[in-house]
């Protein structure tokens, strides 16, 4: 009955998405793994309303995976006699230029590493699997880089119709909600047997619509905060509903001592239910780990162009760690507790170094400072702005770097975080 319902319900309001409408108009059962799986890897960490167009570019410029592994290939004939490539330390010309577009296609969209193996993987289907995509979950993630077992469920289960479950963040939500699991959603034991529980459910005709609903549901109607539970199509089926409307759930049939001992589903004695929560007292999360406070001066070195217009000077980070291998403006981490004069002569040493010629810390202006939130960091970036009369020689030694006009930074594979600055 709950699988009628949810399938009933996505029939009719599923959103019409661009991955979705790929899916379901491609009749070629690998070409619509590849659409799947693109939306998938973007969709991972970010919303559905940003990923649309960053998608819709994507499959524009390699709308197949033959596309995307082909692109290396003309990339690599027209490398073959270049210069030291301009973009990267890369000795592997082929990869770095391609490299460079993903990333550039990939800016704003944050996990650049995601883009990165996307590419890696379609190589390896193309060079080691004559173009075949692997078609069951447990070959997907054992074969291709990049592919977690949630990625290979959806792929599975959407593409080749594999009657096998997934489990994300909403799913997590769903089920915590639907069976009233209160232990933390994030402890190896709730996590297997979520899995355990999404196999067992999905549907075994329409295991691929069934998997869409289940997200589908948490993302529009058992959202985290304010879950419309009266526009619910399984809220005859939901304990958290009902333990929230008459007091406790339904009697469980087949456990005779339910919330006594050390359940390792029930929420844990310590924090029993919370009334004033209604259903949202599941999932239950672990407390939550304090970001990482860091701070860096960064700045903005600006110069006339030769066709006249402003050129700013960008740099590339290192091609692993945080934001690797995108383009920011010459920038260094700060200790928490240094002066402004401090940072002034730090970040004035810093520069002479790029542009082998001295640079007075009392030339630098302080603009103010840009707070950037990623996952785990708290970045707070002091900018400084320095013109520059004359023209400066750039040491080839160092990293990569290059002068852009603010439009080409804006095409450039920059972060958000060195928009905002
Ligand atoms: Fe979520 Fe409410 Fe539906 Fe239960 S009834 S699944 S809590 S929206």
């Amino acid at each position: 009955a709950l699988r009628g319902a949810l399938l009933a319900w996505y029939d009719e309001r599923k959103r019409d998405l661009p991955w979705r409408r790929l899916a379901t108009a491609e009749p070629d059962a690998d070409r619509r793994a590849y659409a799947v799986w693109v939306s998938e890897i973007m969709l991972q960490q970010t919303q559905v309303a940003t990923v649309i167009d960053y998608y819709n570019r994507w499959m524009q410029k390699w709308p197949t995976l033959q596309a995307l592994a082909e692109a290396s290939l003309e990339v690599s004939v027209a490398g073959a006699g270049c210069p030291p490539c301009p973009y990267s330390s890369s000795s592997n010309v082929t990869l770095c230029l391609l490299e460079q577009e993903v990333n550039e296609l990939w800016a704003g969209l944050g996990y650049y590493s995601r883009g990165k193996r996307l590419q890696e993987a379609a190589r390896k289907v193309v060079a080691e699997m004559a173009g075949r995509m692997p078609r069951t979950a447990e070959d997907l993630q054992k074969l291709l880089p990049g592919v977690g077992r949630y990625t290979a469920g959806a792929i599975a289960s959407i593409s080749y119709g594999q009657a096998t479950g997934v489990v994300d963040g909403n799913v997590i939500r769903v089920l915590c909600r639907l069976r009233c699991i209160g232990a933390d959603s994030s402890s190896p034991a709730v996590i297997d047997r979520l899995w355990d529980m999404a196999n067992a459910l999905v549907d075994r005709n329409r295991p691929g619509d069934f998997n869409q609903a289940l997200m589908e549901l948490g993302a529009t109607v058992c959202v985290p905060k304010a879950p419309l539970c009266g526009e619910c199509p399984v809220k005859q089926h939901c304990r958290a509903r009902c333990r929230k409307l008459f007091g406790k759930p339904p009697p469980v049939p087949d456990v005779e001592d339910c919330g006594v001992g050390d359940c390792p589903l029930c929420p844990p004695a310590a924090e029993p239910w919370d009334s004033s929560l209604g259903v949202t007292n599941f999932p239950r999360k672990a407390a939550k780990k304090q970001s990482r406070v860091a701070r860096a001066a960064t700045c903005v070195l600006e110069r006339r162009g030769c066709r006249g217009a402003p050129e700013y000077l960008i740099v590339q980070r290192p091609s692993s760690g945080l934001l690797a291998g995108l383009w920011e403006f010459p920038s260094l981490p700060l200790t928490q507790d240094l002066q402004e004069e401090k940072q002034r002569e730090v970040l004035a040493d810093h520069l002479q170094a790029w542009m082998g010629q001295p640079v007075a810390a009392g030339s630098l202006r302080l603009i103010g400072e840009v707070i950037h939130i990623f996952s785990h960091i708290h970045q707070t970036y002091v900018v400084y702005s320095l013109p520059l009369d004359g023209d400066v020689t750039l040491d080839p030694a160092l990293s990569p770097s290059r002068w852009v006009t603010e439009e080409e930074f804006h095409a450039s594979a920059v972060s958000t975080a060195m928009k905002k600055v």
